[in-house]
């Protein structure tokens, strides 16, 4: 079995939906508040900033970096057992929003705050590209 098909496959939510649709051409978007602009994610029903319940999905660059990591030696999801240790981290994104991802490409303990990372999708299931993250490499230093 290889490794993407043996993480559990996320679950498509109505609110999250419009997410999913841009992934699976590589877009990633974030929810937007349509009366103060304020960026969230995921999918809330209202924003923290102004409480309105006006929203859209908006583009963001995918360029960010990591703002927290923890390093996972025990899976919580057994999907994940033999993947540890591996990393999930809290990525900024230049537009200021924050995600919760899967930082790939890069040794669990490699990862440190503040590290420039970009969006990479990843297969999961026959269905989904789900977004993780990767370090940005300088140009010409492809693998
Ligand atoms: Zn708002």
């Amino acid at each position: 079995m290889s490794e993407a098909a043996a993480k559990p496959i996320p679950e498509v939510t109505p609110e999250m939906a419009p997410f999913w649709a841009a992934a699976k051409e590589r877009r990633l978007v974030v929810q937007r508040c349509a009366a103060c602009g304020h960026l969230r994610f995921p999918a809330r029903a209202v924003c923290s900033a102004c409480w309105s319940r006006e929203a859209e999905w908006a583009p963001v660059c995918g360029r960010g970096e990591v703002f927290s990591v923890v390093v996972m030696h025990q899976a919580a999801d057994p999907a994940f057992a033999a993947l540890a240790p591996y990393a999930v981290a809290v990525v900024a994104l230049e537009e200021g929003v924050h995600l919760l991802s899967g930082i790939v490409d890069c040794g669990a303990h490699d990862v440190s705050i503040g590290m420039a990372v970009e969006v990479a999708f990843e297969p999961r299931g026959p269905e989904l590209l789900l977004p993780v993250f990767r370090p940005v490499r300088p140009s010409g230093a492809a693998r």
